[in-house]
């Protein structure tokens, strides 16, 4: 499907897409009405909003890769995106949530293609979603690299993961919280 043609969608249709088994009763925010589903789906749509896929297409190139939003969905499509099950290791050590984070890369980065979803009311869940796209399998990108490759930051700033973290993630929230 080339999204990219799709043009606007309201929020007011796409929040009825979700509905699913993910469905967050009544909760506010973030989530949304749609649960993690809906969720999902913004995230999707977000890419069709010009300045959200003018940075993960500005992203994608400071990190070597061609500037696809093509390329980047097919591989946000292939996430697995459940709520954090019961027993995962949470510290803080690199990869894994300490308190505050809204979601997580399993394993830890490039370690897997599951998003284990620790705030699925955050109201940054759904540049969340993007930002740990680029956590995967494929892209591999630490928290650190990420900073950089979102903000301009010196390459050898030292921040530590969650620093770098909340960095990276202050640029997806600017340009890619569906309003
Ligand atoms: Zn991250």
């Amino acid at each position: 499907m080339d999204f990219v043609d799709q043009g606007e969608i309201s929020l007011a249709n796409i929040t009825f897409l979700g509905g699913g088994s993910y469905l967050q009763g009544g909760q506010s925010g973030g989530g949304g009405r749609g649960g993690l589903k809906g969720a999902i789906n913004q995230a999707r749509l977000m890419l069709s909003n010009m300045d959200c896929g003018d940075f993960i297409k500005s992203v994608l190139s400071k990190l070597g890769y061609a500037p696809n939003l093509d390329s980047y969905l097919r591989e946000f499509d292939r996430l697995t995106i459940i709520p954090t099950p019961a027993g995962d290791a949470r510290s803080d050590r690199d990869g894994y949530p300490g308190p505050g984070y809204t979601a997580h890369i399993a394993g830890g980065v490039g370690q897997s293609t599951t998003v284990h979803v620790d705030a699925p009311g955050a109201s940054d869940l759904v540049p969340t979603l993007l930002h740990e796209t680029f956590h995967d399998t494929l892209y591999g990108v630490t928290d650190q690299a990420l900073a950089v490759a979102a903000t301009g930051i010196p390459r050898n700033s030292s921040l530590s993961q969650r620093s770098a973290s909340r960095v990276a993630s202050s640029q997806f929230d600017k340009h890619c919280l569906p309003k």
